[in-house]
């Protein structure tokens, strides 16, 4: 069975599945789509600053790449951010999931962010495997060489 899932990735192209706030057991996201009173007030998370975005909400987008402002300034620095500290970019998943489709774009996440040695989620905001330590980058490192 599928651990990723079409609802939890946000409009700006983020996984919530790999986010720590989905993974920790306290105060936990249920993701940016299915966010409700609770988790939206005890949510600190930057990657969030999207999902406050009056131009989705507005026009009902499903994703950024639907919007004219596409590459709006609060996306490219997220992007950036991301792609410094935790290897990944909103902007390539976006791109993929235009060209290529959620589904095929839910494949590859799985196969991304499976820890090699334990088979478990990992989170992109942390560096081991939250459940065997194994480290993340190396796994994710190895894993984008092949996609
Ligand atoms: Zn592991």
């Amino acid at each position: 069975m599928s651990e990723m899932r079409r609802d939890l990735v946000a409009p700006c192209g983020m996984n919530c599945r790999l986010c720590i706030g989905y993974q920790r057991e306290k105060n936990k996201c249920d993701g940016c789509r299915n966010m409700n009173f609770v988790s939206y007030k005890t949510k600190k998370s930057t990657t969030c600053v999207i999902k406050d975005c009056p131009v989705i909400k507005e026009r009902n987008l499903e994703y950024c790449f639907e919007c004219p402002k596409m590459p709006c300034q609060r996306l490219k620095q997220l992007d950036k951010r991301y792609k410094t500290k935790y290897h990944m970019s909103m902007l390539e998943n976006l791109n993929y999931i235009k060209e290529h489709g959620i589904e095929k774009f839910l494949e590859n996440e799985e196969i991304r962010w499976t820890c090699s040695n334990c088979g478990n989620i990992v989170s992109v905001h942390r560096e081991a495997c939250t459940n065997c330590k194994e480290s993340v980058f190396d796994n994710v490192k190895n894993s984008l060489d092949n996609y």
